[in-house]
């Protein structure tokens, strides 16, 4: 059994803080084995990207499978990044289908990133040709469950793919960012390439801290959203409380003052 961290952004990114060799101590402290690196489009060029792949091949020769990938985003649909996983070659950027198209055809795995970030709105243009998306990322859902809507926004998406893949990420920037969800791959990976296929192919669960679901799972059924919905409830119930607490505690210091 593996696990692997998807969706980080080394200090290549201009707002990632660790550098890959820190990251790759960070996977080692929580026990992945697989590092999947987004980095931002317009922090790389076609060297920057040459150094970013060969940096990822000879970590991952000595163990870790540090998988090289780049985080697009497009002026004409600015709510949609677009996460090419598996990457090897920098890829300009052009209008997004034929950006998604070139990816595609160097190999990479195409995932629209953090769905909560638009709604649950995939660009009519890319669902034929997108591998996956994130239904859950730490980075703009709560760690312990996913979003209710954007698991309903899953299934309808689903409806009309039935074979896309769901992925969760941590959208990872520093080392706060590491919240306990993770791809698991349950067959044996030793290197990248077995990392890649297993993805390719829906083989993994996305596993959080009480929550975990199978990248080709049909859809999300009643029991499931009716538990996601009061467990968002119950989030933002205590998130309000630790709020109203610390708002009444600042008052209070204030009037002493
Ligand atoms: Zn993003
Ligand atoms: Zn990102």
């Amino acid at each position: 059994m593996v696990d692997g961290l998807f969706h980080v952004h080394s200090n290549l990114s201009h707002d990632g803080r660790l550098s890959i060799l820190a990251l790759v101590d960070l996977c080692r402290e929580i026990g992945a084995g697989a590092l999947f690196l987004t980095e931002h489009y317009d922090d790389l060029d076609p060297e920057k990207m040459e150094a970013f792949v060969s940096t990822c091949n000879a970590i991952s020769a000595e163990g870790l499978c540090v998988v090289s990938g780049i985080e697009y985003d497009f002026p004409e649909c600015s709510d949609t990044h677009v996460l090419a996983v598996g990457l090897e070659r920098f890829v300009p950027r052009r209008d997004i289908r034929k950006t998604l198209e070139e990816i595609r055809s160097n190999g990479a795995l195409i995932i629209v990133a953090h769905l909560s970030r638009n709604g649950g709105h995939i660009p009519d243009e890319i669902l034929d040709i997108i591998h996956g998306c994130e239904v859950w990322n730490t980075g703009y859902d709560s760690r312990y469950v996913p979003n209710y809507k954007i698991l309903t926004a899953f299934n309808r998406i689903k409806e009309k793919r039935p074979n896309i893949l769901a992925f969760s990420g941590s959208d990872l920037h520093d080392k706060n960012g590491a919240k306990g969800l993770v791809l698991r791959f349950e067959s044996p990976v030793q290197n990248v390439k077995d990392v890649l296929h297993c993805v390719k192919n829906g083989k993994f669960i996305n596993k959080g801290l009480f929550f975990k679901y199978h990248a080709t799972r049909r859809c999300f059924g009643f029991f499931t959203l009716m538990m996601v919905f009061f467990g968002n409830i119950l989030i933002d119930t205590l998130y309000l409380g630790v709020l109203l607490k610390k708002r009444m505690w600042q008052g209070r210091k204030s009037n002493r003052q």
